[in-house]
Protein backbone atom coordinates (compact mmCIF):
# COMPACT_ATOMS: atom_id res chain seq x y z
CA UNK A 1 0.00 0.00 0.00
CA UNK A 2 1.24 2.99 -1.53
CA UNK A 3 1.64 5.89 1.48
CA UNK A 4 0.29 9.46 0.88
CA UNK A 5 1.42 12.34 2.84
CA UNK A 6 0.25 15.69 3.17
CA UNK A 7 3.57 17.92 1.34
CA UNK A 8 2.52 20.65 4.08
CA UNK A 9 1.54 19.33 7.52
CA UNK A 10 2.63 15.31 6.44
CA UNK A 11 -0.83 14.37 7.95
CA UNK A 12 -1.53 10.81 6.43
CA UNK A 13 -3.69 10.33 3.11
CA UNK A 14 -3.83 7.59 2.19
CA UNK A 15 -7.13 7.03 0.95
CA UNK A 16 -7.42 3.31 3.07
CA UNK A 17 -6.76 5.08 5.93
CA UNK A 18 -7.89 8.70 5.70
CA UNK A 19 -11.80 9.54 3.63
CA UNK A 20 -10.24 13.46 3.72
CA UNK A 21 -9.92 15.11 0.21
CA UNK A 22 -6.57 14.69 -1.29
CA UNK A 23 -5.29 17.85 -4.00
CA UNK A 24 -3.01 17.57 -6.28
CA UNK A 25 -1.90 21.32 -6.67
CA UNK A 26 1.59 22.38 -8.10
CA UNK A 27 2.60 19.04 -8.52
CA UNK A 28 2.38 18.41 -4.29
CA UNK A 29 -0.20 16.40 -2.61
CA UNK A 30 -2.00 18.92 -0.36
CA UNK A 31 -4.94 17.69 2.10
CA UNK A 32 -8.41 19.72 2.23
CA UNK A 33 -7.42 21.49 5.41
CA UNK A 34 -4.01 22.68 4.08
CA UNK A 35 -5.97 23.78 0.83
CA UNK A 36 -8.42 26.08 2.77
CA UNK A 37 -5.43 27.91 4.14
CA UNK A 38 -3.69 28.03 0.79
CA UNK A 39 -6.84 29.69 -0.61
CA UNK A 40 -7.03 32.02 2.68
CA UNK A 41 -3.13 33.02 2.12
CA UNK A 42 -3.39 33.95 -1.46
CA UNK A 43 -6.91 35.54 -1.86
CA UNK A 44 -6.05 38.51 -0.59
CA UNK A 45 -2.99 38.85 -2.75
CA UNK A 46 -4.84 37.45 -5.79
CA UNK A 47 -7.61 40.47 -5.12
CA UNK A 48 -5.36 43.35 -5.37
CA UNK A 49 -3.70 42.10 -9.02
CA UNK A 50 -5.00 43.45 -11.61
CA UNK A 51 -5.44 42.47 -14.86
CA UNK A 52 -5.14 39.01 -13.50
CA UNK A 53 -2.39 36.89 -15.00
CA UNK A 54 -2.12 33.05 -15.32
CA UNK A 55 1.38 32.78 -15.09
CA UNK A 56 1.66 35.23 -12.39
CA UNK A 57 -1.00 33.18 -10.31
CA UNK A 58 0.33 29.26 -10.84
CA UNK A 59 3.73 31.01 -9.91
CA UNK A 60 2.28 32.82 -7.10
CA UNK A 61 0.15 29.37 -5.90
CA UNK A 62 3.67 27.20 -6.46
CA UNK A 63 5.42 29.53 -4.37
CA UNK A 64 3.48 29.90 -1.49
CA UNK A 65 3.36 25.87 -1.56
CA UNK A 66 7.13 25.83 -1.38
CA UNK A 67 7.34 28.54 1.06
CA UNK A 68 4.63 26.79 3.49
CA UNK A 69 6.39 23.29 3.23
CA UNK A 70 10.07 24.85 3.91
CA UNK A 71 8.25 26.91 6.61
CA UNK A 72 5.91 24.06 7.73
CA UNK A 73 3.06 26.01 8.51
CA UNK A 74 0.86 28.43 6.42
CA UNK A 75 1.72 32.10 6.83
CA UNK A 76 -0.13 34.98 5.42
CA UNK A 77 2.00 37.52 3.01
ZN1 LIG B 1 -1.98 19.29 5.01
Amino acid sequence: MKSVKCDVCHSDLTPEVNQRGLFHIAHRDICETCRDQLESTIRPVIRTKQPFNYEWFDRFVRDSIEKAIAKGKWEAR
